[in-house]
């Protein structure tokens, strides 16, 4: 986290899958209790947990808020085409489940960088009868390979509104890879009435030596790649010119803390940040 918060991890997807080294998916996979992890993804996992031990509990919110955007945009928006970019290892309910229980016809496709994500999403995401799922391994930096991608043409049509989900991914860009840039690309692809949700990483809430803690650890990993928190207006930067849905940029367990599954931890033990928007 230094000055720029950030560990540079290059640019395009990993083509090998390295298990010796800690990676993103694999730690978040671990917090959340799963299987799908290896000794070097738990040691770098337990280190961020000694300093920060509500991290187990800010992944179980996020999926909470995941889950109340995914039914937001199925039940009370209408929107049955999911792009969903930094999937993660599943982790039931998944974005389809959700969907698809509100619309059994959504299609929905996954998209991270991760090769053992994907070959796992490959495996599990089964798609109910009537709608799809397809998974594809690319990468949030590069938007354009995503959008032309011939597994996102068959499964979306980009004429039509999309949910566009980036849940705990864009804090894995670095200020010099142009963040924003990208998502407006992405947004600016996809024709009105779509909508974008969010979640991100902030330490906001979090007192001064826990900071202190987590920022001396981001200068020691191996392979985990970029992490960068950022703050409230950094956050809204990304739904800048957006048509921001009520509560617009909060924490996530004050986006709509009510609808199922309700958000059950602090501002401060989730320390992440929520947002919806629809594409004008
Ligand atoms: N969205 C899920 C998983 C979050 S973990 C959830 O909120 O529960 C973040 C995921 O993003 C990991 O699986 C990681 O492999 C992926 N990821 C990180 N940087 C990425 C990038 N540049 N492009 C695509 N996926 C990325």
């Amino acid at each position: 986290m230094r000055e720029s918060g950030a560990l540079a991890n290059g640019g395009m997807p990993k083509a090998t899958i390295d298990t010796s080294r800690p990676h993103p998916a694999r730690m978040y996979n671990y917090w959340l209790g799963g299987k799908d992890n290896f000794a070097a993804d738990r040691e770098s996992a337990d280190l961020i947990a000694k300093a920060f031990p509500q991290i187990r509990t800010a992944v179980q919110e996020n999926r909470r808020f995941l889950r109340r955007a995914v039914a937001f945009m199925a039940a009370e928006v209408g929107l049955k085409q999911f792009l969903d970019i930094g999937t993660g290892f599943p982790a039931s309910p998944n974005v389809h489940e959700v969907a698809q229980k509100i619309i059994p016809a959504s299609r929905v496709v996954y998209v991270d960088n991760d090769p053992m994500v994907v070959s796992h999403a490959r495996g599990l995401m089964t798609s109910s009868p009537q709608g799809t799922t397809t998974c594809i391994q690319a990468d949030l930096r590069a938007p354009d390979t995503i959008l032309a991608a011939p597994a996102v043409r068959a499964a979306i049509d980009l004429t039509k509104p999309v949910g566009l989900l980036l849940i705990a991914v864009l804090h894995f860009l670095d200020d010099n890879e142009s963040p924003y840039d990208l998502v407006a690309r992405l947004g600016n692809a996809l024709p009105s009435g779509s909508y974008i949700a969010l979640s991100h990483a902030t330490l906001d809430p979090l007192p001064e030596d826990v900071i202190e803690q987590l920022t001396a650890l981001a200068g020691t990993g191996g392979d985990q790649g970029t992490f960068r928190p950022r703050t409230r207006v950094d956050v809204a930067r990304f739904v800048d010119g957006l048509d921001l849905i009520d509560p617009g940029v909060v924490p996530i367990v004050r986006w709509r803390p009510d609808r199922s599954p309700q958000a059950a931890a602090s501002v401060a033990d989730a320390a992440m940040y929520g947002s919806m928007a629809r594409i004008i």
